[in-house]
């Protein structure tokens, strides 16, 4: 990986750096679509890349489970299997293994889980992550992290503690294979809302700086307080290295992207942007509209006046996607493109918000930009999740 930051911003943390891969070189701060399963849904790989997307993130769990490593190894690599000619991320499957599966269990081994197929018990370990994600072939790979299940108590030492020794495993094998110049591994930092656990996690992280590509902050989007979301992703930006790609994980809506590029996040990715397409949702710059309810019916507005879309340059009226949203797959099609393009505008542009979250105001106070400065707009205790669906419902 050649990774250059090429510009910072005068007053706040965000920077724009330059990161080539072996498929392709990417611009940063970026914001990745999520390929499920191996395909964003309802895109073909022409399309994405006419959108001017260069990296997407594919799941390692449902990429072993189907088509499976075998079938992967025989196409020559995901990237040959999806008609994907850019870059790719895999994360290393321990996320979806604890979210999707009850049964799963944490041991100093890996994870132990019941497969879903026969229910057959079958074990996770860091080596095994990498050595799928090695037959995967993305350009950038994830160590295997105990992401543990609890946000508080002697469970998120143990998992932070573990996934540093997890990280060692994972570089010990992908630096033992023939892949280590064509695949690029990231740690994962934890300690979730802790501050001392999330120093004591970066020190022993960045005693391995040298061995490591990039840095990812993970554990958090699990539903804690804003302002503490974006303390902890201020404390690990802060002290991450400048000549090292800073991603947050499953960070997606719209004022979280903002502030995350203001802190000095360079990449998030997250499914929201896609899969709330699917339900009729468009993000815009004053909001999500949820173009299901009939108040769109007769609204001949374009979905957002500022975005650059196809959909949006077309003239596409809200009216229109009102009247096919429930039969036409076209429009789910519309939206998912649409949603795409204004998250990665997110990242540059200034949100037209007609209330500003307490949060926000807070966190881009801590890089030096009062939102309230001479402005008469109202504030809104919390924030976040309520706010940003308040048309969605
Ligand atoms: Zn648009």
């Amino acid at each position: 990986m050649e990774f250059t930051p090429i510009a910072k911003c005068s007053v706040t943390n965000a920077r724009v750096a330059r990161m080539v891969l072996a498929h392709a070189e990417t611009t940063l701060p970026t914001f990745m679509p999520v390929a499920t399963q191996a395909a964003i849904k309802g895109l073909t790989a022409e399309q994405v890349e006419s959108l001017g997307v260069t990296l997407i993130l594919n799941n390692t769990y449902h990429l072993s489970l189907r088509p499976g490593v075998d079938i992967l190894k025989e196409a020559g690599g995901a990237h040959k299997f999806e008609g994907w000619r850019h870059n790719m991320l895999t994360d290393s499957g321990g996320f979806q293994l604890v979210s999707l599966s009850k049964f799963t269990t944490i041991t100093e081994e890996g994870a132990l889980f019941s497969s879903p197929f026969d229910g057959e018990p079958t074990m996770l370990t860091p080596e095994e992550s990498i050595s799928i994600q090695h037959a995967i072939g993305a350009d950038i790979i994830m160590q295997l992290d105990d992401v543990g299940n609890l946000l508080q108590g002697p469970r998120v030492q143990e998992a932070m503690e573990r996934s540093i020794r997890w990280l060692d495993r994972c570089i010990q094998h992908h630096e033992s294979s023939g892949n280590k110049d064509k695949q690029n591994l990231f740690a994962i930092v934890q300690g979730g809302l802790d501050p001392n656990l999330r120093d004591e996690c970066l020190d022993a992280m960045l005693e391995r700086k040298d061995r490591v590509a990039g840095y990812a902050i993970g554990g958090l989007s699990g539903g804690e307080e804003k302002d503490v979301f974006w303390k902890i992703i201020k404390q690990c930006a802060d002290k991450l290295p400048e000549d090292r790609p800073r991603y947050a994980m499953g960070i997606g809506f719209a004022e979280d992207l903002l502030v995350c590029v203001a802190l000095g996040i360079d990449m998030a990715d997250c499914v929201f942007p896609t899969r709330t397409a699917r339900f009729g949702v468009a993000l815009t710059h004053t909001g999500p509209l949820n173009l299901r309810l009939t108040k769109h019916a007769k609204d001949f507005n374009p979905i957002d006046k500022a975005c650059p879309c196809p959909t949006c340059r077309d003239g596409t009226s809200r009216a229109f996607i009102n009247h096919i949203i429930t039969h036409e797959t076209a429009a789910a099609h519309a939206l998912t493109i649409h949603n795409i393009i204004i998250s990665a505008h997110f990242l540059l542009d200034t949100l037209e918000i007609v209330v500003y979250p307490e949060w926000c105001v807070n966190a881009l106070r801590s890089v030096g930009v009062d939102l309230l400065e001479n402005m008469d707009v109202p504030v809104v205790p919390g924030g976040g999740a309520k706010w940003e669906y308040s048309d969605a419902a």
